[in-house]
């Protein structure tokens, strides 16, 4: 890649910090970089990749779209457009209604327009408030910014849009008290990707459904990351059973190729009006073939192939977590492998293929450090916080790919002094 970082530093904006690498191919589980090195990529574009990159399935059904109808506009219809809102209604419970986009943060955005829609309809002019989760991530567009709980985030682009406010994670009293008469929606990640992989307690959406329900207010799940099998469900919400109102997708679904997908009950997608709402590429004909490709790659993976596989890679990433060292003060107790053995601070998060492994504060080297090391390694994984990698390898991926990842991540580990 000789002179390629230079060259981006003069013609792109400087928003991305990224490690020396260029890929340059890729094929299921694994990439190359312009110098011919081998990867597995354990994070599959960010939880993008659950096919696998190049899987053939979705390389056919794009290219025979693009080289068949590749663009029409939302002004007329298409049918690859219909049939992916009728899968994607059939996974939500059907009595839906999809709004296609190009990503994550478009999916969102639609979710806060409906919500405010049918709010000022159904209850009232000032009914337009949204309640999200500390620590969450939806985008970063204005409204999407303003509905992230990372408060740091904020200031460099206010004025944001008003009518958000953020309570804790995983904290149904604290919900249920910032639910008012002025509430449309509560926006929440069943499982907050960026925020580290962090599972909330058990019930948790069961009570936000419950409060939501009670006060007239939407239950708007954001699955952008948690979703497409990558919890090994279809969506994440359905470990818990619940039927929220609204639902975010994008990454996964499309393999790559860019796509969002808001589904709402019919009651509430019919808040809409001709003209309220719309986009020129969304839904467009090689997109939605891409994610119908997608759909019929993964969902045969989910419950048997993905819960296999994550068994192993919780059983690996335990093993490793049970390896780490502190900085100096503490030396791991002899022991019988129990709890008391265990780096205090450090934790395995996750589900399905999703997962995160925390140094903890004691690390002797930070979660950038190691996931750089990792890189030398071969392996391809993301520090998502100060002290947390997280690992969210295509669905695809096979136990022995698994073993494989999971034994580079651990050379890499022991060579910043992370493990002994
Ligand atoms: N919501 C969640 C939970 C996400 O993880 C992300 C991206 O990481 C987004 C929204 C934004 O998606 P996009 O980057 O496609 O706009």
């Amino acid at each position: 890649m000789t002179g390629l970082p230079e060259r981006e530093a003069a013609v792109l904006w400087p928003t991305y910090v990224r490690p020396q690498v260029e890929f340059v191919r890729g094929q299921g589980v694994r990439l190359w970089d312009s110098r011919g090195r081998e990867y597995l990529d354990f994070l599959g574009g960010i939880a993008v990749v659950a096919a696998g990159h190049a899987h053939p399935r979705v390389v056919e059904a794009v290219t025979a779209q693009l080289g068949t109808l590749g663009h029409t506009s939302n002004l007329y219809f298409t049918g690859p457009q219909v049939e992916l809102a009728e899968r994607l209604v059939d996974r939500f419970g059907g009595d839906a209604k999809v709004f296609l986009s190009n990503s994550g943060a478009e999916a969102n955005e639609a979710a806060i327009k409906v919500a405010r829609r049918w709010g000022r309809a159904s209850r009232g002019e000032d009914v337009t408030g949204v309640v999200a989760a500390l620590g969450g991530f939806h985008g970063r567009t204005l409204a999407t910014l303003a509905a992230t709980g990372k408060p740091a985030m904020h200031p460099p682009f206010q004025p944001l849009p008003p009518g958000f406010t953020h309570v804790p994670f995983g904290d149904a009293d604290a919900l249920r008290a910032a639910v008012g008469p002025t509430t449309a929606a509560v926006l929440l990640e069943p499982i907050q990707g960026e925020a580290g992989i962090q599972v909330p307690p058990a019930g948790y959406l069961r009570a936000a459904r419950e409060i939501t329900a009670e006060a007239g207010v939407l239950l708007i799940l954001d699955e952008i990351q948690s979703g497409m099998g990558r919890t090994g469900r279809f969506f994440a919400h359905q470990h818990e059973g619940v039927r929220p109102d609204v639902v975010t997708m994008a990454k996964a679904l499309g393999s790559g190729y860019p796509i969002g997908a808001t589904i709402a009950t019919t009651e509430v997608a019919d808040a809409m009006r001709p003209g309220d709402h719309g986009t020129t590429f969304g839904g467009n004909p090689v997109a939605c073939a891409a994610a119908l490709a997608t759909l019929e790659v993964i969902e045969p993976l989910l419950g048997g192939h993905v819960d296999k596989v994550s068994a192993r890679l919780a059983d690996g990433l335990h093993e490793l977590r049970g390896r780490l060292v502190g900085r100096s003060t503490w030396a791991p107790p002899r022991g019988d492998g129990d709890a008391d053995d265990l780096l205090p601070g450090t934790e395995v998060r996750g589900a399905g293929l999703w997962y995160a492994l925390d140094l903890g504060p004691e690390a002797p080297a930070t979660a950038k450090q190691a996931a750089l090391a990792a890189l030398g390694r071969g392996l391809v994984v993301n520090p998502v916080t100060d002290t947390a990698l997280r690992l969210a390898p295509p669905l695809v991926v096979t136990e022995e790919e698994v073993e494989e990842g999971l034994a580079r991540l651990g050379a890499a580990l022991e060579e910043v002094g992370l493990c002994r």
